[in-house]
Parts: C-alpha cells; structure tokens; sequence
C-alpha cells in the first residue's frame, strides 16, 4: 500500500478519534463527525475539482499541485503526460522528415482522401501537375486534372500499370503517372516527368527504323548478286564454292528477315492503328494460315487442324493480326518435330473470343515464359536460328495484340508443348461482314 494511502487512512482515523474525544466532551457526537468529515470531503472536493479544472483546460494550466494521495495522482498523471508530449514530438518529427522528403522529391506526391480531394501535395507537383499545395486543399483531383483517360484510372481499382499524360493537360510535355492505394481508402499519386525519356525512346525508334530501311536495299542487291552467281556454271560446278554461297544466300536471307521484321516492329510502334474497323473472316484466314502452315512444313508432315466459328468476326487490322497470327503458326510448325500435330482454333469464349494454336512441340519451361514477348529473347538461340527465327516473332504479337485491346496467354510445359492463345474482348467481335 503505498505511503500516502497510509496517510489518508491515518487522517479519518484522527477525524473518527477527535469527533470521538470532542464528541465526549460536548456531548455532540452527530455535529462533531459531521463537521470532521465535512471538512475532509471538502478537501477532497477541492482537489477533484482542480483535476477537473485541469482536464477541461489542458492547454491553459499546469497540472494541480496537492498533498497525499491526491498528490502522487497527479504526479503519475504529470508523468503520463509528458511521455505523450514526448512521443509527440517525435512523431511530429518523424512527419516533418518525411514531409521533407517528399518535399524535396523530383517526382509529384500528392496524397488523395477516399473522395479524391487533395489532402497534401509537394512542390514538385505544382512543376509536374499543376496542383499547389495548400492553395489546392480540399479540390477534387479530377477538376484540376480533366482528361478522360486520368479520369479512367482514377475510377479503377487495378492500378498496376502507370499512365503517361500529354500536354495540355500537365505543364510539362509528358508525365507518368501511377496511383498507389493505401490506408482504408486514400492514394498517393506518384507523377514523373518522362519527357526526356520518351524523347529517347522516339529517338530509339526512328534511328531503329532509319537504319532497317537504310540497309533493306543494299541487302536485296547483296542477295540478288549471290543468287545470280550462285547459278553461273563456274560455281555452280565447284562443289565447294557452290557451299560457301549457299551460306551466304542463307545469311542474307536471314538479315532481310530481320530487317523486316524489325520494319514491322517500328511500324507498329510508331504509328497508330490502322483501318481498326475492318471486319474481319478469321475463318477464311485461319484457312489460308493452314495452307502457309503445311507449305512450310513440307517434308516434316505435321498433322494440322482447324476448329474455327465461321459465324465469329473479328474487328481490327487484317494486315496486322494476318502477321500475328501467322507468327504464332510458323513458330509452331519450326518448335515441333516431323508427323507432330499442330491445330488452329478460332472460338468464342466467356470474355469475348480466342484465336489459339496447339502444337505437340518441345513445349518451354515456365521460368521463360514471361520474357518470350521481349525482343531477341530465345529459348535456344542456336535453334531458332536454325529453323530461321529472327527473335522478333512473338514481339510483334504481343504489339499487334495490344493494338487490337487483346493480349497473349501462353501455356506450355516441356515434352507436352504448347498453346499460344490471342483473347479479344468482347468489344472487337464483329458478327458479320460489311
Ligand atoms: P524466334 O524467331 O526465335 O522463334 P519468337 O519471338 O517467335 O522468336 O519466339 C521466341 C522464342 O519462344 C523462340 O526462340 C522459342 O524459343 C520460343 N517459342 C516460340 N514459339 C514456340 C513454340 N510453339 N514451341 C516452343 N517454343 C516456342
């Protein structure tokens, strides 16, 4: 028991014993104690009342000072309060720290309330997105940003991909922008100025284009002189000459392929889709795919099939997803062995419609997978030179796909081979001819 409870009992035992002795000598028990006790209730009164006083004006007073029990109370309340002084100010500084940060950030941070009003934002994204902080406060994001396609993002709740926004709508030419949602329902708005970057990725582009198209002609001459002279009888009877010309007649195909395939890439890169309303017959399609696809596996036998939906159209670019398409079918018929089979399948699905290829090939692990869309990546580089791969194949599906609101599902394991499936939405189903 502590010290001062001691003294509060030592206190009511001298009232309860003074009453007794003056209650003795007066003969007025009742009065005596009333007036005893009174007098220590009111003691006690007055100091919960300066605890209440202090509770109700907190900012304005310091912590009462009393005797007893009262006393170590407010001792221990002082003590509790200056560790949540304490801990506030750290935590103040911990904000102040991190709002620094921000602050000096080259990106825009701003932070949205679940209504998407502007809670706090750095300097940055007056720079990047116009929005200063805290003249801003409480404005809707979308008022200050008004382009359909932010307006899009901000609605959805799959923010995995960020967007880039142009001038007008953002002081800056071009500007990333990715929304990380936190909290119950808040976000932090993260926007990056991608002018520099874009400007070389264009540069990339067009040097990547010049240089395709500059060397499309001397090949076609190279190519053109080894096949001539390939046939001129002096090398033609020279069994050895006649192999080294055969290889350089290989090798100048093999670059004129590449060329073009890396032409088609910069194509689809660099310019917007084209005739995107033309309906298209992937029935007929599929059918001239199976007649290329028989051609080049000549002596090799493949069983193909098809299982198409004649009444299913499809909207989009014949040129384009033709390319795609037949992309998908060479690689099928090069990745699998003489007398494997190969089937074709255009059909509906519960999302919109599919065009897949099914081959009995080698099949790929999983860990390659992810990365077959990127440029140049190969499985087995030897091999896919062998059979006359140029690396870019699934490259210009995966931009064709995205041209048409489609994307590449791949699903192959090794010895079992392999689907390579092209899912439309529902949006790009035609249901028959113009
Ligand atoms: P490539 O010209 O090398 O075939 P692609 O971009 O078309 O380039 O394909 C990338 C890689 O994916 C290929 O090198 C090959 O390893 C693998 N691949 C593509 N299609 C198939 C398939 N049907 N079966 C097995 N592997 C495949």
């Amino acid at each position: 028991m502590p010290s001062s409870l001691w003294r509060e009992v030592w206190i009511l035992a001298a009232i309860t014993l003074g009453s007794l002795a003056l209650g003795a000598l007066t003969d007025r028990y009742f009065i005596v104690a009333a007036v005893g006790f009174g007098l220590y209730i009111l003691v006690q009164l007055q100091s919960l009342y300066a605890l209440y006083r202090w509770l109700t004006r907190r900012d304005q007073q310091e912590i009462p000072e009393a005797e007893g029990l009262w006393g170590d109370t407010f001792n221990e309340i002082r003590k509790l309060v200056r560790t949540a002084e304490h801990r506030q100010d750290e935590l103040a500084g911990q904000v102040d720290r991190l709002q620094s940060v921000a602050a000096a950030m080259p990106d825009a941070v701003v932070i949205l309330s679940g209504q998407n009003e502007i809670e706090w934002a750095n300097t940055t994204a007056r720079k990047l997105l116009g929005i200063d902080y805290p003249r801003d406060t409480g404005m809707r994001l979308l008022n200050l940003i008004r382009d359909p396609v932010f307006s899009a993002y901000l609605r959805k709740r799959n923010f995995i991909e960020p967007i880039t926004l142009e001038a007008p709508q953002v002081p800056v030419p071009q500007v990333s922008i990715q929304i990380i949602p936190y909290g119950r329902s808040q976000k932090l708005v993260m926007a990056r100025d991608i002018t520099q970057l874009a400007r070389l990725e264009q540069m990339r582009r067009t040097f990547v284009a010049n240089v395709s198209h500059e060397l499309r002609t001397p090949l076609t001459v190279l190519g053109g002189y080894v096949e001539t002279l390939s046939q001129m009888p002096k090398i033609a009877g020279d069994e050895e000459l006649k192999k080294h010309f055969a290889t350089m007649a290989d090798q100048a195909d093999r670059m004129q392929r590449l060329v073009d395939d890396l032409l088609t890439l910069s194509k689809l890169e660099t310019t917007a889709p084209q005739r995107h309303d033309e309906v298209i017959d992937v029935a007929a399609l599929v059918s001239s795919l199976k007649d290329m696809a028989m051609i080049v596996s000549g002596k090799a036998r493949h069983r193909i099939e098809t299982e198409v939906d004649d009444s299913l159209f499809l909207r989009g670019s014949k040129d384009e997803l033709n390319s795609a398409f037949s992309n998908l079918v060479n690689n099928a018929v090069r990745y699998t062995p003489a007398s494997g089979s190969i089937t074709l399948r255009w059909r509906k699905t519960a999302h919109g419609a599919s065009f897949s290829v099914t081959d009995s090939g080698e099949g790929i692990s999983a860990e390659h997978l992810p990365h077959l869309t990127e440029r140049f990546y190969r499985v087995d580089t030897a091999r896919s030179r062998a059979s006359g791969g140029t690396g870019l194949g699934l490259s210009i599906v995966k931009h064709v796909l995205a041209r048409h609101d489609a994307h590449l599902e791949i699903d192959s394991h090794p010895g079992q081979g392999s689907t390579f499936a092209c899912l439309f939405p529902v949006s790009r189903i035609a249901n028959q001819t113009t």
